[in-house]
C-alpha cells in the first residue's frame, strides 16, 4: 500500500457519510462526485470517511447492519473514484481519537446549542418509530464537529443544507480556543510543536459549497433511501430501465396526444444532469409538441444514466471484499496519526497531560 504522509502543506479538506448501506446516485451526484473531483485536483489533502459512530446514535437498539453497510459504502467510495493513493479514505470507530475528543468538546458545549440544531427535532419526527431521546443523539453535533476539528480541516465540503452543522462546529471551536487559547511552551516543547504557538488549537473550518443539481426519485420527490424512490449505484441496466419506466412525469401529460413541458416533469430532471445537449433538444422539443412519448423520453434518459453508472459498477467488480478491508485499515491507521497530532495540541492546551511541574 503507497504511503502518504501524515501531513502536508495543502488545505485539509474532510467529509464522510453514513454507512445506509448501498449508495444511490443522490449520494454520488450530491456529494462523492465533487469528493473525487476534490481529490484529482490535488489542491487539497482529502479525508473521506464512513461514519459508523454516527450510525450507532439513531441505530443503537440493532446494531447489526453497521458493519456490512460500511464494508458496501467503502465500495461504492472506491467504485465512484475515490483513490487510497490520491486521499484517506477510513471508517471512524477505527480510529480511537474520534471516541475521545467528543467526550472533551462534550463539556465545553452549551446544552442550548445541541437542543436548537433544526435536523434534531426534524430527524425525531421523521424516525418515530426509533426512540431518540438518547444522549448520543442529542449529542451527534459534537460529534460530527469532532469529525471535522480532528484533522484541523479547513474545508467542509458541504451542500446548502449542512451548512448549519460547519456553523455549529465553528462555534465549538471557537468556545474551545477562548477556553484553552494555547499549551504552554513548556508543554509544546513536551510535545514538539512549539512552531504552533502562535495558532488556535482547533482552527475554525470553512464551508466548500459543493453544487449538487436537482435529482429526483422515481416518485418525482428527492431521491432518498428513506423514501424508497432511489437508483443504485450498483443498479443493472435492466433495473435503471424499470426504475424509470415507472418514473412519474409531467402530470399535464395524460394522454400520448398532450404537450408537456420537461421543466415541469422529473424525468426532464434527470435528463438535464445526465443527457447530452443533442438529446436535450429531441426532449424539449418532442415533449412540448407531443411529438414524442414519456416511454421512449424515458429510454434516452436511462441511457444517460447507464453510461454513468457503468464505469462505477465495473470499477466497484475490480475491488475484491480483503483489497476494501486492507484499504480501510490503512486508511484508518493514517487517520490516526493525523488525529493524534491534533489530540496531543488538545491535550496540552486542556493541560490534560502530566509534565514535570504539573505536582507542584
Ligand atoms: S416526454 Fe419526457 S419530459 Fe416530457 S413529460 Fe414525458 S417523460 Fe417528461
Amino acid at each position: 500500500m503507497a504511503e502518504i504522509a501524515t501531513s502536508s502543506s495543502r488545505p485539509r479538506v474532510l467529509s464522510g457519510m453514513r454507512p445506509t448501506g448501498k449508495l444511490h446516485l443522490g449520494n454520488y451526484m450530491g456529494a462523492l462526485a465533487n469528493w473525487v473531483k476534490l481529490q484529482d485536483s490535488a489542491q487539497y489533502e482529502c479525508y473521506f470517511f464512513i461514519a459508523d459512530l454516527h450510525a450507532l446514535t439513531t441505530d443503537y437498539a440493532d446494531t447489526s447492519g453497521i458493519a456490512p453497510n460500511t464494508l458496501e459504502v467503502a465500495l461504492d467510495f472506491l467504485a465512484a473514484g475515490l483513490d487510497p493513493k490520491k486521499c484517506t479514505i477510513f471508517v471512524q470507530s477505527q480510529v480511537k481519537q474520534h471516541y475521545e475528543l467528543p467526550l472533551l468538546l462534550g463539556m465545553i458545549t452549551p446544552l442550548g446549542w445541541l437542543e436548537r440544531v433544526p435536523s434534531y427535532k426534524e430527524m425525531q419526527e421523521n424516525l418515530a418509530n426509533k426512540d431518540l431521546t438518547n444522549y448520543g443523539f442529542l449529542g451527534y453535533p459534537v460529534l460530527m464537529a469532532s469529525d471535522i476539528l480532528l484533522y484541523q480541516a479547513d474545508f467542509v465540503p458541504v451542500g446548502q443544507d449542512q451548512q448549519a452543522h460547519v456553523e455549529l462546529t465553528r462555534e465549538i471551536a471557537r468556545r474551545f480556543n477562548q477556553f484553552y487559547p494555547k499549551a504552554s511552551s513548556a508543554e509544546y516543547e513536551n510535545i514538539g510543536q512549539v512552531e504552533v504557538l502562535h495558532l488556535p488549537v482547533l482552527p475554525e473550518p470553512k464551508v466548500l459549497l459543493t453544487p449538487s443539481p436537482k435529482l429526483p426519485g422515481t416518485d418525482g420527490r428527492k431521491m432518498s433511501k428513506s423514501y424508497g424512490n432511489t437508483i443504485q449505484l450498483t443498479d443493472p441496466e435492466p433495473v435503471v430501465r424499470q426504475k424509470l419506466k415507472t418514473m412519474v412525469t409531467d402530470p399535464a401529460r395524460v394522454r400520448r396526444t398532450d404537450a408537456g413541458d420537461p421543466d415541469k416533469c422529473p424525468v426532464g430532471d434527470l435528463h438535464k444532469v445526465f443527457s447530452t445537449p443533442e438529446t436535450m433538444a429531441k426532449v424539449y422539443d418532442g415533449c412540448r409538441s407531443a411529438g414524442i412519448g414519456c416511454i421512449e423520453c424515458k429510454g434516452w434518459a436511462a441511457d444517460g444514466l447507464v453510461r454513468i453508472l457503468q464505469p462505477i459498477q465495473e470499477r466497484r467488480a475490480s475491488f475484491s471484499a480483503t483489497q476494501v478491508k486492507e484499504i480501510l485499515d490503512d486508511g484508518s491507521r493514517r487517520a490516526s496519526a493525523r488525529a493524534e497530532e491534533t489530540m496531543r495540541q488538545v491535550r496540552a492546551a486542556m493541560q490534560m497531560t502530566l509534565t514535570s511541574d504539573t505536582g507542584q
